[in-house]
């Protein structure tokens, strides 16, 4: 069971993943969730790092999306200012929306790597997509009510895998 839900990757945050090493891996777009992956969790706060990141992403020229579950005027200040295009209301772990962000990029979804901080949404819709998938933590405690009770199943989990020496020091408590 935990195979369907078991990212390829974990990464810090989305500045430590690294282009070149995506590329290598035969990669050639990538999706993003927006809460708690792009920005704090309900809000528009891009920050420098991010902007910076995504100026590397054009420069590679990789196609990128975002895929979330939110919608509305926030997602779009965020799709706007990274200039990437927004799968909104995508109702994520449906694998419906990975496959229409893939077809946005017109890249093939098993060589989309999706990048999000939850398990049982992102990684688990992105896996059924046929998609690479990259675990971040998240950038913020602020959750859904919804959400926090998918964390306690989640850290379990993250425990196991630590265990098992898949996630690199420092990755998160
Ligand atoms: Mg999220």
């Amino acid at each position: 069971m935990p195979a369907w839900f078991k990212p390829d990757l974990f990464v810090p945050s989305v500045t430590g993943i690294d282009l070149a090493d995506l590329k290598a891996r035969g990669l050639a777009g990538l999706c993003f969730d927006l809460d708690n992956t792009l920005v704090p969790w309900n809000t528009a706060d891009v920050s420098r790092e991010i902007m910076d990141w995504f100026a590397q992403v054009h420069a590679a020229g990789l196609p990128a999306c975002i895929v979330t579950n939110a919608g509305g005027q926030r997602v779009s200040v965020v799709s706007e200012m990274l200039g990437v295009p927004a799968v909104v209301w995508a109702g994520k772990p449906s694998v419906t929306a990975f496959l229409a962000g893939a077809k946005l990029m017109r890249v093939h979804p098993a060589r989309v790597a999706m990048v999000g901080d939850q398990l049982f949404t992102d990684i688990l819709g992105a896996k059924r997509a046929g998609m690479f998938t990259i675990l971040v933590a998240p950038i913020t405690p602020r959750d859904f009510a919804t959400t926090k009770i998918l964390r306690l199943a989640e850290r379990f989990f993250l425990r196991r895998w630590r265990r098992e020496g898949l996630i690199p020091p420092g990755y998160r408590s």
